[in-house]
């Protein structure tokens, strides 16, 4: 994996949209909806595990709920976001190399291991139906 600091983020992509000059404005005004969107969606994904963690420390039942939202919001959120990140970022993003294309690769095992995405979604739908 690159370094935490070579990773992308919302602070990352924004600063490429500022930059970037594209179809005859600046990319912030093309892609202001789709940034507002990851940003939006990351911080659900934050405040979903920090809640889930929150929970485990202290005590509070309906941790396999919990901890299967957060894992499965979180998961989904890393994808959707590397994929918007990629979008963003055109074709350089796809070259050997650039660290979104890394991560577009990295991000992608998550949904699977330690509980696949749809495991996650039964273990939530079972522990509503307790
Ligand atoms: C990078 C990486 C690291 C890993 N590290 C570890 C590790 O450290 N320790 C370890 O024990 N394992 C590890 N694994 C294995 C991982 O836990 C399994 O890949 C995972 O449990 C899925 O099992 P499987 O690959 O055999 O696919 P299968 O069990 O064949 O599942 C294939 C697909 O079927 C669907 N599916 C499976 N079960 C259900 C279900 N009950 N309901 C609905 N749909 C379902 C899912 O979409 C799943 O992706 C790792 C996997 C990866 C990719």
């Amino acid at each position: 994996m690159p370094s935490p600091s070579a990773w992308p983020s919302a602070r990352f992509d924004l600063a490429h949209a500022r930059q970037r000059t594209a179809f005859g404005g600046p990319l912030r005004d093309l892609q202001a909806v789709q940034l507002a969107e990851m940003a939006t969606c990351t911080e659900a994904a934050r405040l979903l595990v920090y809640a889930a963690a929150s929970a485990y420390d202290t005590g509070q039942p309906d941790i396999a709920r919990r901890s299967a939202m957060a894992k499965l919001l979180a998961t989904e959120t890393a994808q959707y976001v590397v994929d918007a990140a990629v979008q963003i970022h055109g074709a350089p993003a796809l070259e050997r190399g650039y660290p979104l294309e890394h991560l577009y690769r990295e991000v992608r095992a998550p949904r699977i291991y330690e509980g696949a995405t749809e495991v996650q979604r039964t273990i939530i739908a079972k522990e509503l139906y307790r």
